[in-house]
């Protein structure tokens, strides 16, 4: 871990985030209820570091990525950048900061425009904000891609002439052009094949290296989040249930869910094997989330209060938060 990312100068921070999407039917728009998709999340992410953002999917991970760089409003909550209030931005004051803030989607290909060149599609940004000439951002496109690692000559070529992961390539390109400072890649290597895959991620930490780049990564690959962050978030239904340095949630998980989902990766460490349990069972509808601990229905150490009260996110040992009555000694005797 680089000194910068030790550091605790916050680059971003959300408090009390939450994203509501009402659900509507009939020709009057009666309302049916509401999707919770993320439900109350506070989290900081230091300047330089990478938080990995882990949980099944339908969990909200993509929904709070969105929000944390304002393609979406959040129903309620507050969302800081560099110190500034994002939420309460208007369009015209919010352009400036677009710049800073990138995210890396899925799909390389659908977030693609198929009709344009790869020259265009990675200098669009440039153009946009009128940074330079059009000499000085052909100039500019061309070295985003000998740094992205793609051949000068396919500047002319269309999305459909490259694999997947020279397609993720074009996406970190354009991403890079316009020198963000946070960038949120949201599941940047699950269509990749596991060798490309590497490559991506290899890639990324390269390039946070060079430009101390902050990134929020989300993924539902605990093996990847592993390779790349210096933080890991759990997330479920819509809320952290642990947080905690990498080192620290792979080796001492405590959250019934986190060892449920490391359950899931290979090991060949029999103590960490012996210390998981299984997870049976689907994510429940955001639509009607269980009452009290949201995970109680799938979680094999339940108690009765769990499915009674909400546990709340507290900071079990230094720098390590759970959501969960176990560690919840008052709770526990109740
Ligand atoms: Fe399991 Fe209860 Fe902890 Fe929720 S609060 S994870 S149900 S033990």
């Amino acid at each position: 871990m680089s000194a910068e990312k030790k550091s605790d100068d916050k680059l971003i921070t959300l408090k009390n985030i939450t994203k509501h999407y009402p659900i509507s039917s009939g020709s009057f728009g009666t309302r049916k209820g509401i999707v919770r998709a993320v439900d109350g999340v506070t989290l900081a992410i230091n300047r330089g570091e990478t938080l990995g953002l882990v949980g099944e999917s339908g969990c909200g991970k993509s929904t709070l990525g969105r929000v944390m760089i304002r393609l979406e409003k959040p129903t309620e909550g507050e969302v800081r950048f560099n110190g500034k209030d994002l939420i309460s931005l208007s369009r015209k004051e919010m352009s400036p900061l677009r710049n800073k803030i990138q995210i890396i989607f899925q799909d390389p290909y659908s977030s693609l425009n198929p009709r344009h060149t790869v020259g265009r599609i990675i200098g669009e940004g440039l153009q946009i904000h009128n940074k330079g000439s059009r000499a000085e951002q052909a100039q500019e496109v061309k070295r985003l891609m000998g740094l992205v690692g793609l051949r000068l000559d396919s500047v002319t070529s269309y999305p459909h002439e490259f694999s997947g992961g020279q397609r993720q390539r074009i996406g970190i390109a354009r991403a890079l052009a316009l020198q963000p400072e946070l960038i949120v890649c949201d599941e940047p290597v699950s269509a990749l094949d596991v060798s490309i895959q590497a490559q991506v991620i290899n890639l990324l930490l390269d390039l946070q290296k060079e430009f101390n780049l902050t990134y929020l990564f989300i993924s539902h690959d605990l093996s990847v989040v592993r390779y790349i962050s210096d933080r890991v978030a759990v997330m479920y239904l819509g809320r952290l249930v642990e947080l905690a340095s990498k080192d620290e949630l792979y080796e001492n998980p405590l959250h019934p869910y986190t060892t449920a989902l490391l359950g899931a990766v290979p090991t060949a460490d029999t103590k960490t094997r012996k210390k998981r349990t299984e997870l049976s069972g689907d994510v429940p509808s955001p639509i009607a989330p269980p009452r009290g601990c949201h995970f109680h229905p799938r979680c094999s150490k339940a108690m009765p209060v769990c499915s009674d009260k909400t546990p709340e996110f507290k900071e079990h040992t230094k720098n390590h938060w759970i959501r969960c009555f176990l560690y919840d000694k008052k709770a526990k005797a109740a």
